[in-house]
């Protein structure tokens, strides 16, 4: 079937028009819908009502030159150039180049119109027409996505960025609601910007806040626009991501129940963001951006998954490098951590190591120079300095060391099945030997404490550090209970002393390396305790907390898992 056009003709003979509109009806390539006006203000009349493909103009009309007339069609009827053929009687040429210039497609000297002539002038003014409108539609849009691209790229900011892109997609495509799905590691994703419809709001899913409570009352009382929602997916349902096609994404088509649920929509258009996969010609899925109308019935056109497509690949980009910029804020975050972290090993070593050395020196030069007037039980004395100093110093290098490889690397954790009973009851007696008869220990242990998995040396650390706090911050002495809890799936222990307590200002950075309370006074210590303490009970996949008051004591409880999560074990270990 031919297509039709609409053609007007403007003259004020009756007899031409008749004649065109013979030969033009006659064209075997085309049909025409004909109208006519014998004046301009006629001819003015109908291009205001009807969308003409090609105009006819007489150059010669009662009212109105046609030169005028085509310069009154253009400021007021059309915005692009009116596809207006002139036609002229014969010497009038000059004229014709005239409107020519001013942008029409072609003219005919009225004399020499045959049914061929005519027929073919149309035809490729009609064609002119559209090439020419499609040649503006591209060049609008790609103006159009270069803004879009521009306004993306200025952040590099994630957030900023992804929200951005919403708000611009929706405008560039006029339509509902438009997303960004994000893939997670595992086959899950979610929806991670969204931009709803005029009033443009824009939440991030996991912010469980009043932003998105809000636009989930406007999506509810709307009863159209779908919550905000993890997607359910799985990886063979989504399209093909090496494709760098775009694709019309027909929901119908999915067979995922409730992600057709969750878009009661008709349509959606959904195309991949894919970022650069470090050379590799595969590029890695990141997410999805997806357009979707919920009102009414939108017929997606190639056109628009071509400009969606365009911009998926700029927000690519921009993702690419917000991506990296992060990272390379993390690394440098990490540096700085790092820097501080051997200022104050530096800082520790000198100031802590001094004072046992000069014990040491001063023991050990006594000894040197003195012994033969000393006699035994003080040789022995200054031995004993000498040894408890060194033994001093020998733990705190251990301690460094280990705090050391929390920082940089995982300690290796290699758990195995523990009786917990046997394992306390020698732990609380190696420290009933140590400890002075100031303090009496209480262990307590109630539950089930079977089938507990655990790191020996890394359980030592843990409980050594919070026992000789409890008795070292206990300077008067005083009861310390040890309690353990056995759960079903877990074991929770907790140390309570009656000692000095800790300052509510100072509780919060006790878990970081070097951090000491206010209050200790001259009591000895590096403040890595309980820096270790935590980092092996993390290895455990566990928790540890801490309340206290000053001079009334301290409670540290940790709970640890019976069987300590896959994720945590050392390569070896699994
Ligand atoms: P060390 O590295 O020798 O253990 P430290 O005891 O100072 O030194 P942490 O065990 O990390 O270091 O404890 C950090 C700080 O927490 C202590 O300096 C102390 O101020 C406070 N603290 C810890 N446990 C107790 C407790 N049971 N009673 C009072 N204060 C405590
Ligand atoms: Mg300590």
């Amino acid at each position: 079937m031919l297509d039709t056009s609409t053609l007007l003709i403007i003259d004020d003979c009756a007899a031409d028009r008749k004649i065109y509109r013979r030969y033009l009806l006659k064209d075997p390539h085309q049909s025409y819908q004909i109208f006519e006006a014998d004046c301009a203000e006629e001819g003015l009349a109908l291009c205001q009502k009807i969308r003409c493909d090609v105009i006819l103009l007489d150059f010669c009309l009662p009212d109105m030159s046609g030169l005028e007339l085509f310069d009154r069609m253009q400021q007021e009827i059309f915005q692009t150039s009116v596809p207006v053929i002139m036609l002229t009687g014969r010497g009038d040429e000059e004229v014709a180049v005239q409107v020519m210039k001013r942008g029409a497609l072609d003219y005919l000297v009225k004399h020499n119109v045959t049914q061929d002539v005519l027929q073919l002038a149309v035809r490729n003014a009609i064609k002119q027409s559209c090439l020419q409108a499609q040649l503006n539609k591209t060049q609008e849009r790609q103006r159009l996505i270069a803004t879009t691209a521009l306004r993306i790229r200025q952040s590099l900011n994630l957030e900023q960025i992804l929200n951005t892109a919403v708000a611009e997609v929706q405008q560039l495509l006029k339509c509902d609601r438009v997303i960004v799905y994000q893939f997670a590691p595992d086959t899950d994703g979610k929806i991670v910007a969204s931009s709803v419809e005029s009033f443009r709001t824009v939440a991030l899913c996991d912010r469980v806040g009043a932003e998105e409570k809000a636009i989930e009352q406007e999506a509810g009382s709307r009863g159209k626009i779908p919550l905000l929602c993890t997607l359910p997916h799985t990886r063979s349902q989504i399209p093909n991501p090496e494709s760098p096609i775009p694709y019309i994404y027909e929901l119908g088509l999915c067979n995922c129940v409730s992600l057709k649920e969750q878009f009661n929509t008709q349509a959606n258009l959904v195309v991949p963001i894919n970022l650069s996969n470090n050379g590799n010609p595969t590029p890695k899925l990141w997410g999805l951006l997806i357009a979707h109308q919920n009102s009414g019935e939108r017929h997606w056109q190639t056109d628009d998954a071509q400009m969606l497509n365009e911009v998926s690949v700029q927000l690519a980009i921009a993702i690419q490098q917000a991506e990296l910029l992060a990272q390379t804020q993390a690394a440098l975050t990490k540096e700085k951590q790092l820097n501080t972290f051997k200022s104050q090993i530096i800082a520790t070593v000198s100031h802590e190591y001094r004072t046992p050395l000069t014990s040491i020196l001063a023991a050990a030069s006594t000894l040197a120079k003195h012994s033969q007037q000393l006699d035994e039980s003080k040789q022995e004395r200054f031995l004993g300095i000498i040894e408890q100093k060194a033994r001093y110093m020998s733990k705190l290098v251990d301690n460094m060391l280990l705090v050391n490889q929390f920082e940089l690397e995982k300690p290796t954790f290699k758990p195995i099945l523990l009786d917990l009973l046997q394992f306390f009851s020698d732990l609380i007696e190696q420290e009933r030997e140590t400890t002075g008869d100031r303090h009496e220990l209480i262990f307590n242990i109630t539950g089930h404490t079977q089938g507990f998995w655990g790191d020996r040396g890394l359980l030592q650390q843990i409980f050594i550090n919070l026992m000789s706090n409890a008795i070292k911050y206990s300077p008067d002495g005083g009861t310390v209970e040890f309690h353990l809890i056995g759960k079903e799936s877990e074991a929770i222990f907790y140390i309570q002393d009656r000692g000095i307590g800790i300052p509510v200002r100072d509780q919060e950075n006790l878990f970081q390396s070097f951090s000491r309370g206010s209050n200790v006074d001259t009591i000895p210590g590096t403040g890595l305790g309980l820096a270790i303490a935590k980092g092996c009970v993390e290895l455990h996949g566990g928790d540890i907390t801490l309340s206290s008051e000053v001079g009334e004591g301290t409670k540290v409880t940790v709970s640890l898992p019976k069987i300590c999560p896959i994720s945590q074990l050392s390569p070896s270990a699994t």
